[in-house]
């Protein structure tokens, strides 16, 4: 039996099943020290922790479940992982550069059950939920990268937007962010972390009731039911009035500004009328809205979809503004790297069913 990864556990769960078996508490605060400070890859090299301890955690958890399958590395330093899970599945995780730090962007998911029709990931439907663990190990493989390299560089920022729809994997993306978010482990700011929705409202509220400092973002991309059903089937789910209820609630909870994305697709929602709309959907709340623009990536699999022209872009920008609204056009990373969202991964899934199928043709020869 595979044993579960001790990046799964925060550090109160770490304390009471150290305690349950016999365990000083300060043990917890140690083991911590080493994983996230000093990042060991063996519970022996956790030298000042006596070696019943050391042997009790290495009998019931391993450290390292993720294996490094394929690394990209852009002219502009993002840098593409692609991981092996334990069960073979493979997932994306992303490491951008900005002027203000590093961030990384994480997968929470094995594919992707809501089937955007401009998404890679949507194409591979969901295989299975990352465990908070899986997602833990993300963060520490890229920082083990950066140990590596030497520079003394810092994840210092957190995206959840990789593969797979966070708020369907609720309570492992809390996990998640209770453990990066610890003082004692990696300490990366609440307010330094980014969680991408496609709407499932209900989980708004949830996560309002979280009340934590994390940045909330929402996936829009179009400013009326018609456009939207027709771009993100979840809104038969969640209509615009249910998401904006919900939105309402979370600002009154958390008084904290949400992001909305919009993907411009060429002559899909890209003209002055949608800009118009979106700028009345949101004009209520516009104190505490952002709208974050963002070139489509084309993917092969989408060939209905285009990338609005830069004209566009800049007409649609000029609207929002115009009408008193906040946003901003986001800046592109790694576009010579498989860039879009699952894209990595889907064509690293195809050549490993043509090889599959190249081998059984081989063997039938
Ligand atoms: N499932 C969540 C988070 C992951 S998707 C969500 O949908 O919000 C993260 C972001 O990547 C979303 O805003 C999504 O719209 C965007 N994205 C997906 N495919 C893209 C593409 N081909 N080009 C540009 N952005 C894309
Ligand atoms: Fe899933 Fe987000 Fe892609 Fe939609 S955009 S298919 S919700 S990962």
């Amino acid at each position: 039996m595979t044993k579960p990864s001790i990046f799964g556990l925060t550090i109160e769960q770490l304390t009471a099943w150290l305690v349950e078996h016999g365990q000083k508490k300060f043990r917890a605060t140690q083991v911590w020290d080493w994983l996230y400070k000093k990042r060991v890859i063996n519970f022996s090299d956790m030298v000042n922790i006596n070696k019943d301890c050391r042997q009790l955690l290495e009998a019931h958890f391993s450290i390292h479940t993720l294996t490094e399958a394929v690394k990209q590395e852009s002219k502009d330093g993002t840098i593409k992982f692609l991981f092996k899970l334990q069960d073979g599945n493979l997932i994306e995780t992303v490491l951008m550069r900005h002027h203000y730090g590093l961030s990384v962007c994480v997968t929470t998911q094995v594919g992707c059950n809501i089937g955007c029709t401009f998404c890679a990931s949507g194409i591979l439907r969901k295989n299975r939920d990352l465990t908070g663990a899986e997602i833990v190990e993300q963060i520490m493989n890229v920082q083990k990268h950066l140990d590596e390299v030497g520079q003394g560089e810092r994840v210092s920022h957190i995206v959840i937007m990789g593969i797979g729809e966070p708020f369907d994997n609720f309570t492992n993306m809390m996990t998640f962010l209770r453990v990066v978010n610890d003082q004692k482990g990696l300490s990366i700011g609440a307010r330094h972390i980014t969680v991408s929705t496609s709407g499932l409202a209900h989980k708004i509220y949830e996560f309002a009731d979280e009340n934590l400092q994390v940045n909330l973002a929402i996936s829009l991309h179009a400013p009326n039911d018609e456009l939207r059903t027709q771009i993100m089937k979840i809104n038969r789910a969640f209509p615009l009035e249910k998401l904006m209820q919900a939105v309402d609630y979370y600002l009154k909870k958390t008084n904290r500004r949400i992001t909305f994305e919009y993907i411009l697709l060429k002559d899909v929602n890209d003209h002055k009328e949608e800009a118009l709309q979106l700028a009345k959907l949101l004009g209520s709340i516009r104190h505490l809205a952002y709208v974050n623009l963002i070139p489509y990536n084309p993917v092969n699999e989408h060939i209905q979809y285009e990338r609005s022209e830069q004209e566009a872009i800049q007409a649609f920008y000029e609207t929002l503004k115009g009408q008193g609204i906040n946003c901003g056009v986001r800046l592109e990373h790694g576009t010579d790297i498989d860039a879009a969202c699952g894209q990595l991964r889907s064509k690293q899934i195809k050549k490993e069913r043509v090889r599959k199928v190249k081998r059984a043709d081989t063997a039938l020869a």
